[in-house]
This record gives structure tokens, sequence and C-alpha cells, in this order.
């Protein structure tokens, strides 16, 4: 892909913008761009500079999520609002062409690399909460404020912010900028042991935050889960290349398949309510380290009506009404709304599948799931919005828990009041 039209192919050392941004090392990548860090030479800060592919269609949607960061990020004090702030943009010319390059804040790992450290077994339900909380925080702000919705919410797509995770932090970690390129190969000494370090040190941050010790015994593994404690787990959600407006859409289909709701499966229209499907899947996946539906093609259906099937297994069966909506409701559904091809189907109502498969104690597995089934409901717009969400018990606790041990006397009177209204 590093050729004409493809990646910009990046060296440690390399300037760019005039010499304002330095490359440090490589952060990521996607289908579209390369991420690097960078060092912003006139705020002296570490930025994340996400590098465009440069053929044309790279470039349009380059375009594209410049006009949708650029208009997110106006005025307000975005910081607060758990979506990624775009810096500065321009275009850069390289071997390959011309690329668009934008300036982002630089984060931390994703979700899915959380996920993954946590080695698939579900975070602490506080740690999801607080995770929840933001991306909650963040979608409210897209959807009521701008009217945006985001269409491709998923693990990988909600960043940690780095200063929660100080090893990665080139910045906290003391770690002083490369300003110029080093001598000999682009992985030469300098570059490759400032890696080592920083990577050794995220580990140990990483596991932290997901409550385990990094491959430690059994007293440092206590030892962390109360550091885990003092732990404020902050997330922004990033890549608004797929993002649309409410009210001026680009594509009928959206979303990654795990996260993808069923009217989308069905090309029955969509609005802010599918990010909140996806929203439901990622809290599920953080909980059990399982994605929710994981749809498969099997001998006489396709990976659509699978979806479908295990939704249905999950939540009961499809509304009629919801089931014929779409314009490809036919392939699937016969006028019954019963499922053409997948006849038998498991029903296995999710708090059962909280405490028999992931073990979770009933009262956890109520809880959660009382908070999840809502936004998992077939009929979109019974779906409560953010806003509502914000609201919500499961998500109040975690204020209350805070409350809790900053005054237990209050709570204590509270309590006895309690009591003596029930009349026990
Ligand atoms: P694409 O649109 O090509 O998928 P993304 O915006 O998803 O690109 O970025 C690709 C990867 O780069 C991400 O998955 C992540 O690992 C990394 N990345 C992106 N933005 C940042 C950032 N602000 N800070 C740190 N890493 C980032
Ligand atoms: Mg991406």
């Amino acid at each position: 892909s590093y050729r004409k039209g493809g990646y910009h192919a990046v060296r440690v050392g390399d300037q760019f913008a005039g010499g304002r941004y330095i490359a440090q090392r490589k952060l990521g990548w996607g289908q579209f761009s390369t991420v690097w860090l960078a060092y912003d030479t006139s705020t002296s800060a570490y930025v994340a500079l996400k590098i465009q592919k440069s053929a044309a269609q790279f470039v349009q949607a380059a375009l594209h999520e410049i006009d949708v960061l650029a208009s997110i990020s106006e005025g307000v004090d975005v910081n607060s609002k758990c979506v990624v702030q775009l810096i500065d943009h321009f275009k850069h010319a390289g071997p390959n062409g011309q690329h668009l390059c934008m300036v982002i804040e630089f984060l931390g790992d994703s979700l899915l690399r959380l996920i993954k450290y946590n080695r698939y077994k579900g975070l602490p339900l506080n740690k999801v909460r607080e995770i929840c909380h933001c991306i909650l925080i963040g979608l409210d702000y897209l959807h009521r404020e701008h009217g945006i919705i985001h269409t491709d919410l998923k693990p990988e797509n909600v960043l940690l912010i780095s200063t929660i995770d100080p090893a990665k932090d080139p910045v906290k970690s003391g770690v002083s900028p490369i300003l110029e390129r080093p001598e000999g190969s682009i992985n030469g000494g300098v570059t490759s042991l400032i890696e080592k370090k920083l990577k050794r040190r995220a580990r140990r941050a990483v596991a932290k935050i997901s409550g385990r010790g990094a491959s430690m015994g059994g007293a440092e593994d206590q030892k962390s889960m109360r550091n885990l404690d003092g732990i404020d787990v902050r997330c922004k959600v990033v890549d608004f290349g797929n993002a649309c407006w409410a009210d001026k859409q680009f594509a009928e289909e959206i979303q990654t398949r795990q996260y993808r709701a069923p009217e989308v499966i069905l090309l029955a229209g969509y609005s802010f309510s599918v990010d909140m499907w996806s929203f439901a899947c990622i809290a599920f996946e953080l909980a059990t380290g399982d994605m929710l539906f994981t749809p498969k093609v099997g001998q006489g259906f396709s990976e659509d009506e699978d979806h479908l099937a295990l939704m249905m297994e999950l939540l009961g069966k499809m509304p009629r009404k919801v089931a014929t909506a779409g314009t490809k409701s036919k392939d699937f559904f016969d006028r019954h709304g019963d499922l053409k091809r997948i006849r038998r189907l498991k029903f296995w109502p999710l708090s059962k599948l909280l405490v028999d498969r992931y073990k979770f104690a009933q009262s956890d597995a109520h809880e959660f799931s009382e908070f999840l089934l809502p936004l998992l409901d077939f009929a979109p717009e019974k779906r409560p919005t953010a806003q509502q969400c914000l609201q919500h018990p499961w998500i109040r606790a975690m204020e209350s828990n805070e409350k809790k041990e900053s005054s237990v006397e209050n709570v204590g009177a509270g309590m006895s009041n309690l009591k003596i209204k029930g009349g026990k």
C-alpha cells in the first residue's frame, strides 16, 4: 500500500507542516491512514498525526472527517465532552502524492486493547460503568448538540485518555522528544530502546486499569486490584470518517458487523438510536470479554439471517411491525414474521446468560441487564437516548458510590429515615 495513491512512508524524525511537527513513533493504522505520535514544536506537546492515503477517494474521506471534527471541536470545551479534538490539518506532498493530514490530540490505547490485555475475561463492573459514562457523554454531545450519528461505534474507536496511562504518555514518562532523524536504520538504537521502555511501562499501567497483575503472583494481583480504585478511567470517541448527520446521510449500510443494529440489516432507515445499539454491544463486551453477537454464514442461511436469529435468541421474537419494515425484510422473514431459513431458536435471555456463562452474581446480572435491554429494543424509537441513559440508576450508581465514600454518616442517616417512612 506504500505506492502511488496509498500510504505515505514516514520515518522517525520526519518533519511536517514546515517543521512544526516531528514524527516520533507509529501509533497505529487503519484502512485509510497511518497514525503517528508527533512532537508539536510550537506548543511543546505530543499530538497524534493521522496521515491519509493520497488517492482521490481517501482525500474526499479525510475532507469529510475534518469537516465533522472541526464542527464538533468548535466553541465549547470539547475536553469535557469525551470526543477527540482536532488541533490542526494540512496537506503534505510525498512521493506517493498529496496526503491530507489531521493533527488530533494524543490519546492512549483503545478499548479493544484493554479487553485483550485483560485476556478477554471482562473488566470489573465499576470500571465498565465509568467507561460507559464517558461514551454516553460523548454520544449525548454528538446527538443532541450536533445532530451527528457516529455510525461506527466499536471498542477500537474508543480510546483511553493517555494521562491515566502515564507509562504510555511520553510527557509523564519523561522521555525527551526526538527532534531530528536518528543516525542509521529506521528502528535504530535510540528509538527501539525508548520503544521497549514505553511498552514495558504501558503493559504495567494497563494491567492496573484492567485489574490484573502484570504476570505476577497473587499478592501483586491484589495490590493492583487495590490500586485500581484510584484510577479514573476516562476515554474519548474517535474515528469520525463514517459519521453523518441525521438529516444528511451518505450510506444505507453502516456499522461494523457485530455492532450493527437490526434496522440496518433490514434496510429500514436509521437514526441516532443505531449508536445506542452499538453502545450496548460495547458495554456487554467490556463486562464479559466476549462480543455480544458473532454471526456466521451457515448451510442455507446468510450472515445477516444468522445475525437476526442470534438477536431473537437473546431478546425474543422481533415484533412483526419491525421485522417487516425494511426493504430487505422479505429476504429473511415470512408473512408471519418468522425467519424463513432458521426455524428452531434457542431462547437464552440476557440475565440468565450473564449468570450461567459469565458467572455474574444474580443481582449484578439483574441490574446490568435492566440497563442494557432497553438499548437493545428492536424498535429503534423505543431505545433510550444517551441523555436518558445518563439518568439511569445503573450509571447514577457511580455518583452515589462516590458520595457514599465521602459521607458515610449522611447515607446512614438517610437509611434510617427510609425505615421510619416504610413503617418497618
Ligand atoms: P482509520 O480511519 O484509518 O481507521 P483511525 O482514526 O481509526 O484511522 O486510527 C487508526 C489507529 O490509530 C487507531 O485504531 C489507533 O490505534 C490509532 N490512533 C488514532 N487516533 C489516535 C490518537 N488520537 N491517539 C493515539 N492513537 C490514535
Ligand atoms: Mg478506525
